[in-house]
């Protein structure tokens, strides 16, 4: 396939250029078609303006007049040139410097010019500088269209990149077969792909440029959308799901024991899990449940189900803490009805390790709890029905897969998500799953109280720290740093730690934690902040996920301006587990009207959704969760913010028309068509 080629293959494309191109992550043809002009970068020159007409916003325009007077100029550093032109709506004076004013300063009065330029308003008449003019006949009528601007590098100029696209859009003119269903394009009424590609770079006008772009964008999504659905049915058919009974005498006895009653919401969602876990097809379900929502306890009857029906299940956490929190949980939760819960971390003894995966494979394990640690290779199931994953954003693709993979059976997947993912985003990235959500919280709770200080305010906070432990509570102090090391001015815990021991907290116990110390460090001190001989936790962000200590009433934000809304979020979700008021402090040297404006965006909302959302606003949702993080292709055009109807559009026309294997096959055709591999990897599964 041509498009597949070398740029080398294109005339007027040496090294030199290949080279350049490459900057762009330009190789073959097919990328070169693919870079697609900058969407605010076309330039109207489809029509001659008159004078009138001519906006004085300093964008590029045409227009046609006649010159009126030629002036020589000196403005005490270089010589100018402005000519006067003239037609029947006023006046516009062109700046001419250096070589330029050699053409223009023997412009005769009355001569036709067609002038491009950027025209902002003067004084009396409008000015036009970086000046581009020609003589032409006075009936000359003809426009350029709406010219594109390509992002560019090296020695690249946009005429030239002009010159190699249009060779390019050649090769397509001759032989593109089309890359979408015809029944797709018509339902759609989008148009087809070689107009389209035309339309993109050099438009014939804005409607049609419009509908190409769309055509684009919604071929992204369509894609990826297919690509999540073929991922998820690919799976489906090599194994048998496994068909749970319903709910036992060992689940009854769970639920009887736990020591709080469920709430309206995890009621509702444990039982869209049962039912998922009864039907034969296997569970693709993914827990969205706000911090402190309560989903630990929900993964847990999930898990009594597994075992229950003589399967077993596992949970996997991002981190080493959160994995012993959870062991500890479960095993409060199942092991008095007889279900055998372990844990699996990295840093294991070989012995230890050796015999609990030889109970793992025996089937003398019902209940596998662990971090990455499950994924290697000699971890083994008997007999393995239910895959829970906590915090999922911080799995990819591959490694759902991996775990699952460990099973004769296809069984059943739970994803777990305290990091609320917005809408848009969910279908994007999920579109594979169905969605739980659980909005509320466990009653007697009361809402953090989050308060926001500049630095004079330091001192009192730690005041504050002080009265919060003389009350008998806990506290976290957060900080962006491990430690300092000169390249970022922010705090960090090694700072903050040694301020505050030898000052403020002298006789009060405290400890540091942060991700370089060794797991069995950090476990040590979690369970001593938990048994709660610390009183105070100075911490990097380790402690975001997860971490359950019902006794802290009060954290602080050091350089709270540094983190991300919804991670703040996510930290002031550690405090106020228990029924005491609890306080989130958030300390910035930044008084910026902005930075202070976004802090105040958490100070008023306690919904991680809202949160969420306001984040992608603010920060752009590239820089918050690249789809690469989750083992699919970048887009290139698509916007999962902007084009969220175009993701809904595309997600039902996949869904209605994948509906059987030739379908697929035919879809599998298009998929090769496309001018890069990006969405192949999806479809290789
Ligand atoms: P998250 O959804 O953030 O993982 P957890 O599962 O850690 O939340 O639950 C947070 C806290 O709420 C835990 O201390 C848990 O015991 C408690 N909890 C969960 N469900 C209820 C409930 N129905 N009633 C009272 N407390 C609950
Ligand atoms: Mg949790």
């Amino acid at each position: 396939m041509w498009w597949k080629e070398s740029v080398t293959s294109i005339r007027g494309i040496g090294n030199k250029k290949a080279a350049d191109l490459a900057a762009l992550n330009i190789y073959t043809v097919g990328d070169l078609l693919e870079h697609y002009p900058r969407q605010d970068g076309y330039a109207d020159f489809s029509r001659l303006k008159k004078i009138a007409e001519l906006t004085v916003d300093g964008s590029k325009q045409l227009f046609k007049a006649t010159v009126y007077r030629v002036r020589n100029g000196f403005n005490g550093k270089q010589r100018f040139t402005i000519v006067t032109v003239r037609d029947e709506t006023g006046y516009a004076d062109l700046y001419f410097f250096m070589a330029q004013r050699f053409f223009a300063r023997k412009y005769k009065p009355d001569t036709v010019l067609m002038i491009t330029g950027r025209v902002k308003g003067g004084r009396n008449v409008k000015m036009v500088s970086e000046v581009n003019c020609q003589v032409i006949d006075a009936d000359y009528e003809q426009g350029l269209g709406i010219v594109p601007t390509y992002n560019l590098a090296g020695n690249l100029t946009q005429k030239g990149m002009t010159i190699l696209i249009k060779n390019a859009l050649a090769k397509a003119e001759q032989e593109l077969p089309e890359s979408l269903p015809a029944s797709v394009l018509e339902k759609c009424a989008l148009p087809d792909r070689v107009s389209a590609l035309k339309n993109i770079h050099f438009p014939a006008n804005w409607q049609l440029l419009a509908e190409a772009r769309r055509r684009f964008i919604f071929e992204e999504l369509f894609l990826l959308q297919c690509g999540l659905l073929y991922y998820r049915s690919h799976r489906q058919e090599e194994r048998q799901g496994v068909k749970h009974g319903i709910d036992g005498e060992k689940l009854r006895q769970v639920l009887e024991h736990l020591p709080f009653e469920l709430t309206a919401d995890q009621k509702r969602v444990w039982q869209e899990i049962s039912l998922d876990m009864q039907d034969v097809k296997p569970m693709h379900r993914i827990l969205q449940g706000d911090v402190g929502s309560g989903k630990t306890v929900v993964s847990a009857l999930a898990l009594a189900k597994a075992a229950e029906n003589g399967y077993q299940g596992c949970i996997m956490a991002p981190t080493e803490i959160l994995a012993v929190q959870h062991y500890e949980t479960l095993k409060e939760y199942l092991a008095p009805f007889g279900m055998r819960v372990a844990l699996l971390t990295g840093g294991m003894r070989v012995k230890k390790r050796r015999n609990l995966l030889m109970d793992l494979e025996l089937g003398l394990i019902d209940v596998l709890v662990g971090t990455h640690a499950l994924l290697q290779e000699d971890v083994k199931f008997a007999k393995l029905s239910l895959v829970v994953t906590d915090e999922q954003h911080r799995f990819g693709v591959e490694q759902r897969a991996k775990l699952t993979n460990k099973s004769e059976y296809a069984p059943d997947v739970l994803i777990m998500t305290a990091t609320p993912i917005p809408r848009t985003l969910a279908l994007t990235v999920y579109g594979d799953l169905d969605v739980s959500l659980m909005k509320g919280k466990p009653p007697g709770r009361k809402p953090v109280k989050t308060l926001c200080y500049t630095e004079e305010k330091r001192q009192e906070v730690y005041a504050g720290v002080v009265r919060q432990v003389q009350a008998g509570r806990q506290v976290y102090v957060v900080c962006p740093l491990i430690e300092n090391t000169g390249m970022i001015e922010a705090r960090s815990v090694e700072n903050v730690y040694d301020e505050l021991v030898q000052d403020f907290l002298k006789d009060i116990p405290c400890a540091l934690l942060h991700g370089k110390l060794k797991a069995s460090e950090k476990d040590n001190i979690m369970e001593e902040f938990s048994s709660g001989k610390i009183k105070v936790l100075v911490s990097t962000t380790v402690i975001e996920v997860g971490v359950n200590v019902p006794n802290a009433t009060l954290m602080v934000v050091e350089n709270a301006e540094r983190f991300g809304l919804a991670q703040l979020h996510q930290l002031r979700g550690r405090v106020g587990r228990g029924s005491e008021q609890s306080y989130c402090v958030l300390l910035t040297p930044v008084d910026s009207p902005e930075a202070l404006a976004r802090l105040q965006v958490l100070r008023d909302s306690d919904d991680g959704f809202y949160l969420a959302e306001k984040d992608l606003e603010l920060r752009g949702a590239g820089q918050l969760f690249g789809l690469r993080q989750h083992g699919l292709p970048d887009l290139r055009i698509a916007d999962i913010l902007r084009d969220t109807e175009v993701i809904v559009q595309a997600r039902a026309m996949a869904q209605s028309l994948l509906k059987n294997e030739s379908d697929w096959q035919e879809m599998l055709t298009y998929v090769e068509r496309q001018l890069d591999d990006r969405f192949q990897m999806i479809f290789n599964v």
